[in-house]
Order: C-alpha cells, then structure tokens, then sequence
C-alpha cells in the first residue's frame, strides 16, 4: 500500500531497519531527501551525482541508494499546500533516515522555522557537528589541523526550549510576582523572563548518545562542556548527570578523567571529562588536539559549533545531522541564501558532507571516505566556488555542478 500522496517510493529500494538499537541496511535503500528551498535545488544536483558518484566507485554496482523526494518548505506549500505535509515525517520515520537541504521559514502565519519543527516531531534530541580542516581551505588560524573534533548538542531542552515571555506583558508580571512572592527571586520590574530547563532524561539519553558514537568511531576521549559554576541545577547537572548515566550504562567502556589523573590506565576505555564552557572556547583555540568529542547542553553548543567551525574556514561547508533514538536527519547547517538561487553559483559542501555523514551513519564509511577525498582534491587543486576562491590565492572559480564534478574527479 502507498500511504504517500506526493511522494513515491521508488520501486527498487529497500528499507532500512532497526532491530534492537541497531540498524540494519539492505543494499539499496531507500533515503527519503528534501531538495530545500532558494539554493536547494543547486546544491542537490551536485550532491546527488557526488554521492552516486561515491557509491558506485566503492561497491561497483553492488550497493547503491533509492533517493525518494519527500517535501518540505516552499516546494511542498506549492504542491501541496502545507509547508510540512505529515507523509515527509512519515517517511522518514519509516525509511529511518533523511537529507534536507534548507529551508525558508515562512514569515507570519504562526510557523515556527520549520527545522526546529521537524527536529522536535521526530523527537532528534543530539545535533552533531564534526569540525575539521580540509588541507587548502583559508583559515584564520596558523595550524587549523590541529582542530578536528565532534561536537554533540542536546536539541531540545535548555534555554532553546521556547519557554519565554515578552517585558510588559501580563504573563511576564504573572512569573516575575510568583518568583519574588512565593521564591524569594530578585527579578526588577518589567524584566522578560526565559525559562531553562534540563532533565535528567533529556541529558542522560543525549550523553549515552554521545558515548556510543565514541565507542562505535573508537574516539578515546568525550568531554562535557557546561557553565555549572555558575548555573549548578542546570549546567552542573548536565555534567553529573553524563558521569552518571557513564557509569550506570558503560561501566566497562569509560572511566572518568579523574581516575586517569590519579595514575589509573584508561585500558582502552572512553575517557569522560567535563570543561567550564569558557575555558573550553580557549582551550579549542590554544590546545585543540587534546579533544575529540565535545558533549554540550544546546546553548553552549550552538556557540561553540560556529566557533569551531569559523576555526577551521569551514562555515559554509559545515555538515550536521540531527538523530534520535531510530531517525536521523542530516542537513546543510547554512540557510537557503535566497539571492543565489537558481545561479549555479554556491557551494554544495555542506550537504555533500553532510550526505557522507549519513553514508557512514549507515555504515558505508568506504563511500564517505571518496566524499571526503574527492574534496579535498578539489580544493587543493584550486578549482572551487566563488566563496573560496574570493579567500585562495590562484584559484578558479567553477560553479555548483562543476566543482561536484571536480570533487569526483579527485576520488
Ligand atoms: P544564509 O542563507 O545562510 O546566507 C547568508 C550568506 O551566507 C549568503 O549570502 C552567502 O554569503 C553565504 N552562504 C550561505 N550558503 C552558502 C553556500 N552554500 N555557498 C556559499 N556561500 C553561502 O542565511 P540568511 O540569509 O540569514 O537566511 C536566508 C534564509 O535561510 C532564511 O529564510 C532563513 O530562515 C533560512 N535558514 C535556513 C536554515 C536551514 O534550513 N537549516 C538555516 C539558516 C537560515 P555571501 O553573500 O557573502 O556570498
């Protein structure tokens, strides 16, 4: 039965499957995409033939991918009305995984951005964003080689919960006179208030999420990054709350960091630390090679992904995704740069390597291996997009479709 109105399952696929907590991928599956509104369609073009490209030079025909367009964004309101029809979540909460491109918000109307929106219905609590130097990219730093780490950010609770309201409203006064009244708070009159709330749950499923991906990569070190000297029932939290669930559910497969310094031999464990967020912005800068993975609240880690990513040149070729407990969503983290659109022009970077996240999330790391390779040759042979090129001395500008070409042509 076809459950999808707009969308088509593409005959030959297959679907990807979960049996207790692992995933299993048939040798054509089927990956639901959503092509992205302004330079959506640009950027898709390029990754597509790039990342066909990629599976077919590893597996030679045994392997390949069932793309199957679902809609989202300005496309799907043009076919269907809606700016996010529920056969798109379906989709990916059957085919198990997804790749979006990005999206205009719609202004006015009550839409919230329709990224948070699909983030929050799929319920794909950890974002995580690898940051590393690709040789030849402009940094401003003298040694971005140094920087490659993941960064790990809860997605759903902290002050980016959307708990808030306005100065001067009576809903505002309401809180203020119960925090004063009833707490014993000190909040001046006419403040607006957010709210900033971490669970244990919230934080514990997001951490063994985090350990998880270190002990499938065999990272040997994760590192809780909080502000809990400040803010101790939140932040503080976060950082007890992850030694805990390391202790209660991988007890053989971490040891905490102060162990280590106390002369014990990690043996082959995960390491787990914890770093005050502001000394980890200067430890990213001054002593970079000493983390792997970085495991933060949302706020702390939407600063410190951009930071990074700024660290290394690489802000408008970062990749991300956005996983749950069975779905997992990867994304171009830039908007959809609306005056580019239909121009040819952009950089696909960020949903091509975003698109070989997914390839290793399923386990095909021999094809996202290529991706990776074939950029790098891309950009050390100077052939690029406008965005580089303004930055590298000697470099030819090509557009959208050709540098995915010349990224092919380096695998
Ligand atoms: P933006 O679309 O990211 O564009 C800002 C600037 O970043 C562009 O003008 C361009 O810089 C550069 N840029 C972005 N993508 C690039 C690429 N692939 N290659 C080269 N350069 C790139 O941000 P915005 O203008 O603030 O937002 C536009 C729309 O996108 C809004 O509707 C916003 O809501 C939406 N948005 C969506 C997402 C998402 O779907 N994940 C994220 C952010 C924003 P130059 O002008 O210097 O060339």
């Amino acid at each position: 039965m076809n459950e999808y109105r707009y969308a088509r399952i593409p005959e030959t696929g297959e679907r990807i499957t979960h049996g207790e907590g692992v995933i299993q991928v048939p040798d054509r599956p089927i990956i639901p995409f959503v092509e992205g509104d302004g330079i959506g369609p640009d950027i898709w073009k390029a990754t597509k033939h790039v990342v066909d490209s990629a599976v077919r030079e590893a597996y030679g025909g045994k392997r390949s991918l069932a793309w199957m367009e679902v809609y989202a964004g300005q496309k799907a309101h043009e076919k269907t009305g809606e700016w996010l029809p529920e056969e798109t979540f379906h989709a990916m909460r059957e085919f198990k995984v997804g790749l979006k491109g990005p999206l205009t918000t719609p202004i006015g109307g009550g839409i919230r951005s329709l990224n948070v929106t699909i983030r929050k219905i799929l319920d794909l609590y950890s974002c995580i964003r690898p940051v590393r130097w690709i040789e030849g990219v402009p940094s401003p730093m003298k040694d971005p080689g140094r920087l490659d780490v993941v960064i790990f950010r809860e997605n759903t609770e902290d002050v980016y919960a959307g708990i808030e309201w306005a100065s001067g409203t009576p809903e505002a006064e309401k809180v203020r006179r119960f925090l004063v009244d009833e707490m014993g708070a000190q909040i001046r009159e006419g403040s607006g208030i957010g709210i900033k709330p971490m669970s244990p749950f919230g934080t514990k499923r997001h951490v063994a999420a985090a350990i998880q991906y270190a002990l499938d990569r065999g990272l040997s070190k994760l590192t809780l990054v909080h502000k809990g000297n400040i803010m101790k029932f939140t932040e503080g939290a976060f950082a007890d709350w992850g030694y805990e669930v390391a202790r209660e559910r991988f007890p053989d497969q971490t040891i905490p960091e102060s162990r280590v310094w106390e002369g014990e031999d990690p043996a082959g464990r995960v390491v787990i630390g914890d770093r005050i967020a502001d000394a980890m912005f200067q430890q990213v800068l001054l002593r970079p090679d000493e983390y792997e993975l970085l495991v933060t609240p949302n706020l702390n880690g939407d600063y410190l992904s951009d930071a990074c990513a700024a660290q290394v040149g690489g802000l408008g070729m970062a990749p991300g995704a956005n996983i749950g407990d069975e779905v997992a969503v990867f994304e171009a983290t830039h908007g959809t740069a609306p005056k580019y659109a239909g121009q040819d022009k952009v950089n696909p970077g960020s949903l091509i390597l975003s698109a070989g996240m997914l390839l290793e999330h399923i386990g095909w790391g021999e094809a996202a291996r290529l991706i990776d390779k074939g950029l790098e040759g891309a950009v050390r042979a100077r052939t690029v997009t406008y965005d580089l090129e303004r930055q590298m001395e000697g470099a030819t500008t090509v557009g959208t479709f050709r540098f995915g070409e010349e990224i092919v042509r380096n695998m």
